[in-house]
């Protein structure tokens, strides 16, 4: 039933007025005196116009973002990274030491840190490891129960970089209905293949997708990005964020990086990092101590040797600094190697090279 979700939201909060700002309330004027603002810029502003609170959900970013993923801007929040949509959505849905969330590990580390944050349980259903770590659709499925709130998916996933299919998120949301919401992380989608689900998102129902702007668009220190789910669930969440929580130089930013100029630049580099991604993987494998290389679909390369950890502290001695990923029992002696510029990248390959040769 179309925007039934809500109901699986926490009650306590639905019925919650939430915090009224001063720029809520009122967004045009000619004299500003309801904030307790300084009337004077501060004498470090560079014509930002600082002194003023900014708008919770600024229209013209919102606007940027509908734009770039075809969606209406209702269907949108825009916050400080994934990471404060993961924790809005957990904090939404999840009463503490009742409710579940299921991930699929090895993935991001923040949905269950989230969760236990929270005091919601952790419901691990691992991807398939034997089977190219693929996506564990019916563990999913026999591990959901009424205490199931979110299902979460992150694809390209952090740190395989494989993907889930997309008609397979499709179905476990249909046959979920309003029993949870499927929260798709959508971080690292720019460099891969598959085309986005943000607009099955946007119609009702009980998916949400996560897009964010750290990655690809190289913004990672402005904390920018956005939840596209149901309108009532959107709704929802406005009320449970902070105040203010976009700062005004994050939000000019995110909205030059949404323009049409810098999204240009943007594809020209994704570009860029396919065509590395694809040189590094062959020249890696070739690599003696190199056991494996997943294939990725996101802007790094997880690739397991003979000794990773001690691997991890070689490359570290030559000033490179990269993931180790090897505490998860499926991810046993893997790197996970960010893709820099071929320069960067050729770094990594001498030294990882070098150290085969002096290990021969
Ligand atoms: N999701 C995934 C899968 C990630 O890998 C990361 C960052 N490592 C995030 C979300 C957090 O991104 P943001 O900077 O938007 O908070």
């Amino acid at each position: 039933m179309s925007g039934s979700i809500l109901s699986r939201a926490r009650a306590d909060l639905l019925a919650l007025a939430g915090y009224s700002s001063a720029r809520m309330e009122a967004s045009s004027g000619a004299l500003w005196l309801n904030a307790n603002e300084s009337p004077w810029p501060s004498p470090v502003d560079a014509g930002q116009g600082l002194h003023r609170y900014p708008d919770p959900q600024p229209a013209g970013l919102r606007a940027r973002f509908a734009d770039w993923l075809g969606v209406p801007a209702e269907n949108l929040l825009v916050g400080r990274g994934s990471d404060e949509a993961i924790d809005l959505l957990t904090r939404a849905f999840c009463r503490a030491g009742v409710d579940a969330v299921i991930t699929s590990p090895p993935t991001f580390g923040m949905y269950q840190v989230s969760a236990r944050i929270q005091g919601a349980r952790v419901v691990e259903v691992p991807l398939d490891a034997a089977n190219g770590f693929a996506w564990p659709l019916d563990g999913i499925l026999s591990a959901i129960d009424e205490t199931t709130k979110l299902v979460w998916v992150c694809t390209p996933n952090n740190p395989t970089g494989t993907t889930v299919p997309r008609d397979a998120i499709l179905d476990l949301a249909r046959g979920l209905e309003d029993r949870a919401l499927v929260v798709v992380d959508e971080a690292y989608a720019e460099f891969g293949d598959a085309q986005s689900l943000a607009g099955e998102a946007a119609k009702p129902g009980n998916l949400a997708v996560l897009r964010t702007l750290s990655k690809a668009h190289a913004l990672a220190g402005a904390r920018v990005g956005c939840v596209v789910a149901d309108a009532s669930v959107i709704a929802l969440l406005r009320r449970l964020m902070a105040p203010y929580p976009l700062p005004t130089p994050s939000v000019v930013a995110a909205e030059a990086a949404l323009a049409p100029a810098a999204l240009a630049i943007t594809a020209s580099r994704i570009a860029l990092v396919r065509a590395e991604r694809a040189r590094m993987a062959g020249a890696l494998a070739k690599i003696p101590g190199v056991r494996e290389v997943l294939p990725s679909q996101a802007n790094f390369l997880t690739v397991r040797l003979d000794d990773g950890p001690r691997t991890y502290e070689t490359l570290l001695a030559c000033g490179i600094v990269v993931r180790d990923v090897s505490r998860h029992p499926s991810l046993a002696g893997c790197l996970r190697i960010t893709i820099g510029t071929p320069e960067e990248n050729d770094r990594v390959r001498s030294a990882l090279a070098e150290r085969a040769r002096a290990a021969a």
